[in-house]
């Protein structure tokens, strides 16, 4: 079994999220901790996280996979994003101990240029001054499509990353959130070698580190570099090889967050064709 969701809009607060997900039909869900394109973050009602808290015990709800801002890039050659950026995360890792248990995702980042080599150190430096080994949150790096020069789009960047978390109390904190839209994107055939690409991932970062899955198909070919999403089943993975990636061992009992084109009627009744796989 797996649980499954998709992003929700926190405007209405924390609770309100949790009970959307259940008209859904689902079991996690995802949202953007402060709006896409950065910004200020609604003021948090303790009394609303408090409720939700209880409504996720109750209700067997599944980790739930918060997601840092797109704007936030720890390893851009601006000194003043970078700063920008960091700040962000430590807020964002502060509010989320107000929900203690669940995962932070968020784009390793871009290195506008300097190389990945530079951009990989930039990004561990913040996380070893960000992370501490008593929180509550475990910190996924997303897998990417390897746009433009954004950091992650191969397994062994995200492993170099989590390599240089000097504390290995905060190195237990960090896992991976595995898209299946950007890996495909990035070149791993998902589609005609699902095990041998799972298998990679295990020899170089390690199953164990992976802790979310993104699930989207993907509007472009293998290895195109795009980052397009897709419906499930409307693009070039296939709703064969969605199922297979939803029914393999490896992954069971991972929250699936559903990132696909889509309005609510499309969520749920992507959310129910995956339930009714189980
Ligand atoms: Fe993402
Ligand atoms: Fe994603
Ligand atoms: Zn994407």
């Amino acid at each position: 079994m797996i649980y499954i969701g998709c992003h929700l809009s926190v405007t209405d607060g924390y609770e309100a999220m949790g009970k959307k997900m259940m008209e859904f039909g689902g079991s996690t869900f995802a949202w953007f901790t402060r709006n896409p394109r950065g910004g200020k973050t609604k003021p948090l009602e303790p009394s609303d996280v408090e409720a939700l808290r209880k409504l996720l015990k109750d209700e067997g709800f599944g980790p739930l996979v918060a997601h840092g801002s797109y704007t936030m890039n720890l390893c851009s050659a601006k000194e003043e994003t970078r700063s920008n950026g960091f700040d962000m995360l430590q807020q964002d890792l502060a509010r989320m101990e107000l929900l203690p248990g669940n995962l932070y995702n968020f784009h390793p980042g871009s290195h506008t240029g300097q190389g990945t080599e530079e951009g990989i150190g930039l990004i561990a430096k913040a996380l070893n001054q960000a992370l501490s080994s008593d929180m509550q949150t475990t910190i996924l790096l997303e897998t990417m499509a390897g746009k433009g020069s954004e950091v992650g789009g191969t397994f062994e960047e995200l492993r170099e990353i989590i390599d240089r978390i000097e504390e290995a109390g905060c190195r237990e904190k960090i896992g991976v959130c595995f898209d299946t839209c950007h890996t495909w994107d990035a070149g791993y055939d998902l589609v005609n070698d699902l095990d041998g690409v799972l298998q990679h991932f295990d020899d170089v970062i390690g199953l164990s580190k992976l802790k979310a899955i993104h699930f989207n198909d993907s509007k472009n070919e293998r290895g195109s570099h795009k980052d397009r999403h897709e419906k499930l089943g409307q693009g070039y993975l296939g709703m064969d090889t969605m199922k297979r990636i939803a029914l393999h061992p490896a992954l069971q009992g991972l929250p699936f967050i559903l990132e696909t084109p889509n309005e609510d009627e499309g969520y749920i009744r992507e959310i129910h064709t995956i339930l009714a796989w189980q």
